[in-house]
């Protein structure tokens, strides 16, 4: 509803953007992820605005972001009866209040007239990371927890970023081990991270 009547701004920059997400100048650096591995590259203003909205924290901005997802096209979404999505720490939402992971994949369950699924908790609290950053930590087992039926499912595995793919990857682990078939999804992926 307030989406409606609000002004728009870029999700980056906050300048006046009446319709699109991003103005015209911060949207000359959004790049499709043309390998499909990813909806877009991470870099540039797509950068900008995941951070903003994760670490301002501003949840207005993560859902300006969401709506990158119905940019794509049909081409671009793996198979999955169902969406999950890779959850932050209990403690760090009480501390942000949204999901970015979370409303991107009510967003492309909607998109895609797929249900979505509160198929994992994060288990273990880690300390803030710098996203974009060289080393970030690999020690990504026992983070996730299976929370609901899966077996026999077919998830849509969905996140925000894909660094190094190492979180999807353990998220999606997780999942195919409590007997879920798991296709994995991210709006972004970092140049360098696994392109499958
Ligand atoms: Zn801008």
């Amino acid at each position: 509803m307030l989406d409606a009547v609000l002004p728009r701004r870029c999700a980056a920059c906050d300048a006046l953007s009446e319709r699109a997400v991003f103005c015209p100048a911060c949207a000359d650096s959004i790049l499709v992820d043309e390998t499909g591995a990813a909806g877009y590259l991470f870099g540039g203003a797509l950068q900008t605005a995941i951070r903003r909205a994760k670490f301002d924290p501003d949840e207005t901005r993560g859902r300006a972001l969401c709506r990158l997802v119905d940019d794509l096209g049909p081409e671009a979404w793996p198979a999955g009866e169902a969406v999950a999505y890779v959850p932050i720490h209990p403690r760090r939402f009480a501390g942000r209040g949204f999901d970015l992971s979370g409303l991107l994949a009510g967003r492309v369950g909607g998109r895609l007239g797929r249900p979505v699924v509160h198929a994992l908790d994060c288990v273990r609290f880690e300390a803030p990371l710098s996203m974009g950053g060289r080393a970030r930590r690999e020690d990504v087992a026992g983070k996730f927890a299976v929370r609901a039926p899966v077996h026999g499912r077919g998830l849509l595995l969905v996140d925000d970023v894909k660094t190094t793919g190492a979180t999807l990857a353990e998220a999606a682990r997780v999942l195919a081990e409590a007997g879920a078939v798991v296709t994995t999804w991210a709006l972004s992926r970092a140049p360098g991270a696994d392109e499958a």
